[in-house]
């Protein structure tokens, strides 16, 4: 019985995309259906491990077939197969939410540029509709035996009817489309052509792609001595494709593009990585790995969906796409793959991921990572330098999420923005190298931008004595300074916190003097701040600013911030900061402070002192209704004199 379908919706769309693209790359319809008749033996080649007896041992292989008089090219293997519900499931909607992002994402490029982007990602089965008037799938699902038959112009509907096949898998016949002015479709056709793309795309795929190549060949005469100008047609069944997998390929054989070209076609990605890996270790664990730093955040790393981790092999046998246990969380943007002869093929899936094996190969890989990162920081800055914008803050993390643990590990990786260095990042260890005589510490400031944290109160200092000054602009910096404490026995000082530990005996006593002096203005000014700030101090560090607010205990105003924008974090379980207002005793306004009239006038305009530290800090006041009405009234008083 033939049923009609209706395509899901999204799926019209991506069809319709598809159809009426103007991407001209369309060849890569046969790579996707060649990975997908990969795929397909691979999920037979697992189940066969488990149930030998259900799934018998077959001799696997793709095959294309070409029918000039049809004008069809059919790609068949004898891999899993699918199920009258499988095809409906996997043909007729798409289920993933990686493509549902695509496809929102297609729908928001504007420019044929975006588009011609958008067609290079691996779409997939309906790429095949690019180049298809009609499109047949008949299939059989090793599991369930029935075969079934899928017929769809790609357009509105698609029908489901019974079909006959010996053996288990899928052959996906593709009617082309008639030649046009701008297209030649009929190149499809051509066997030399499918071989050279075959070869370009999907050379590595591990099952042989088989198709009749059929050749002229001279006639001979009964001597065995060709005869001139007489020919006829010998077919020959050819493998086209080398059949090795890249990675297991010598590391000097593998040229850039093809192990480029690789990722692509692997990890459905229109560039080429930003760095990659070929790893081969022998020793206490036996694996490879190819691990790939892509050159862009791939588009879903900060969704709920993303999941990270590497596709994992045993003696070349496909196990399981993502293995998450291969990578740590902080480098969740890594892809790759990794083969290992070690693993015992009768546990399973399960077991296998909790494996001591595992745990081995996961640690050393992490190592590799980071080795090779540092590798690139050495000998390719600008490299490294993309890799920094893109991920630093990942790596930030790692330092962060394991309180510290994997410091030695990972802070050579760290490179910044400096305020002596403001346009260019320098490492640590620079840092360290370019300290001046006697400085104790290496000195941070942070905030929201590096224009932001150059304008800051307390820099002034720095800048007119030229010590140098880390600039952490993103949120996570602060933290993993607080978690690593030290570089190379020298601590981390925030530019902000308390500062009375670094004054000379000269400078402390002067400070003293003038504390006792003006002790009661100061204690007028801590009472009107009482619940905001801890003290009212008089500082040293100030040059031209009046007023700026320094932290104690190493939680800054920044990192109090981002505490407390958790989310489901109430009112009453915020997190306050041990605050000090500094005032600038040099400044005029400090003079001016002390002209007001009585006690309360002073206690009444602290505020101001406060919430005018906030702004030159970057941050917002809270009660900006009583900054500017106490504002008001003192305009109106200098102005009604
Ligand atoms: P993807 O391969 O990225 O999942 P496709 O659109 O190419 O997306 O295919 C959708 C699904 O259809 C696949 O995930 C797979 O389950 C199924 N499929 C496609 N081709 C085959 C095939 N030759 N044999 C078995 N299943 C297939």
């Amino acid at each position: 019985m033939k049923e009609v379908k209706q395509f899901q919706a999204e799926s019209k769309q991506l069809l319709n995309l598809m159809i009426n693209s103007i991407y001209t790359n369309k060849e890569i319809f046969l790579r996707e259906l060649i990975s997908n008749a990969s795929d397909a033996i691979d999920k037979y080649r697992y189940l066969s491990l488990t149930n030998v007896d259900k799934y018998p041992a077959l001799e696997h292989f793709i095959r294309i077939t070409l029918d000039k008089n049809n004008r069809t090219i059919s790609i068949s293997d004898n891999g899993i197969g699918m199920s009258k519900e499988e095809l409906i499931q996997n043909l007729g909607t798409i289920a993933k939410s990686g493509s549902k992002d695509f496809l929102e994402k297609i729908k928001k490029a504007k420019d044929n540029k975006d588009l011609e982007i958008i067609g290079q990602f691996g779409v997939g089965f309906y790429s095949a509709f690019m180049v298809a008037e009609s499109i047949e799938v008949i299939s059989r699902s090793a599991k369930f035996k029935n075969a079934y038959k899928f017929t769809s112009d790609g357009q509105e509907n698609y029908t489901i009817e019974d079909a006959t096949k010996e053996e288990n898998g899928t052959e996906i016949i593709v009617k082309l489309k008639k030649n046009t002015k701008d297209e030649n479709y009929d190149m499809f056709l051509d066997s030399y052509n499918i071989e050279s793309l075959v070869k370009k795309y999907s050379d590595y795929i591990r099952y042989p792609i088989k198709m009749l190549i059929t050749h002229q060949e001279q006639d001979k005469d009964e001597n065995g001595n060709p005869i001139k100008d007489k020919y006829h047609e010998v077919s020959e069944d050819k493998t086209l494709n080398s059949m090795i997998p890249i990675w297991k390929k010598n590391k000097s054989e593998i040229k850039d593009e093809e192990i480029n070209e690789f990722y692509k076609n692997k990890f459905n990605d229109y560039e080429s990585p930003l760095i990659h890996q070929i790893i081969s270790v022998e020793g206490l664990v036996d694996y490879k790995a190819l691990i790939f730093v892509p050159s862009h955040i791939p588009y879903d790393l900060y969704s709920e969906n993303y999941e990270k981790g590497l596709t994992l092999y045993a003696k070349g046998i496909f196990i399981k796409d993502k293995c998450k246990e291969l990578v740590p969380d902080y480098l969740k943007f890594v892809k790759g793959l990794v083969d290992s002869d070690d693993f015992n093929l009768n546990i399973s899936r399960e077991m296998l991921q909790q494996s001591p094996i595992m745990r081995k190969i996961a640690d050393n890989i992490e190592k590799k990572i980071i080795d090779k990162l540092k590798e690139t920081k050495t000998n390719d800055f600008e490299t490294y330098k993309k890799f920094y914008e893109l991920y630093g803050e990942h790596i930030k993390f790692g330092i962060y999420s394991s309180y510290g643990a994997k410091k030695d590990l990972l802070e050579d990786l760290l490179i910044f923005k400096t305020l002596n260095h403001n346009e260019e990042y320098i490492s640590l260890k620079q840092y360290k190298e370019e300290m001046k005589d006697g400085q104790k510490f290496i000195y941070y400031a942070s905030g929201e931008t590096i224009e932001q944290i150059l304008m800051l109160p307390q820099m002034e200092k720095y800048k007119n004595e030229k010590i140098d000054v880390l600039l952490l602009d993103k949120r996570v910096d602060e933290f993993a300074i607080m978690m690593l404490h030290d570089f190379d026995k020298t601590e981390f000082k925030s530019i902000s916190s308390d500062e009375s530990e670094e004054l000379s005996k000269e400078e402390k006593d002067k400070l003293d003097a003038l504390t006792a002096e003006n002790k009661r203005l100061l204690d007028n000014l801590t009472n009107g701040l009482k619940g905001i700030v801890d003290e009212v101090n008089l500082s040293s560090k100030l040059i031209n600013s009046p007023v700026c607010i320094s932290t104690k205990q190493g939680l800054s105003l920044g990192m109090e911030k981002t505490l407390n924008e958790q989310p489901g974090l109430d009112e009453d379980h915020q997190i306050k900061s041990s605050k000090i207002l500094e005032l600038n005793p040099n400044h005029p306004l400090f003079e001016a402070f002390k002209k007001l009239n009585n006690d309360s006038e002073q206690e009444k305009y602290a505020s101001l002192l406060y919430d005018e530290a906030l702004l030159l800090e970057g941050f917002d006041i809270k009660d900006k209704k009583s900054f500017v009405s106490k504002l008001n009234e003192l305009f109106l008083k200098a102005f009604n004199k």
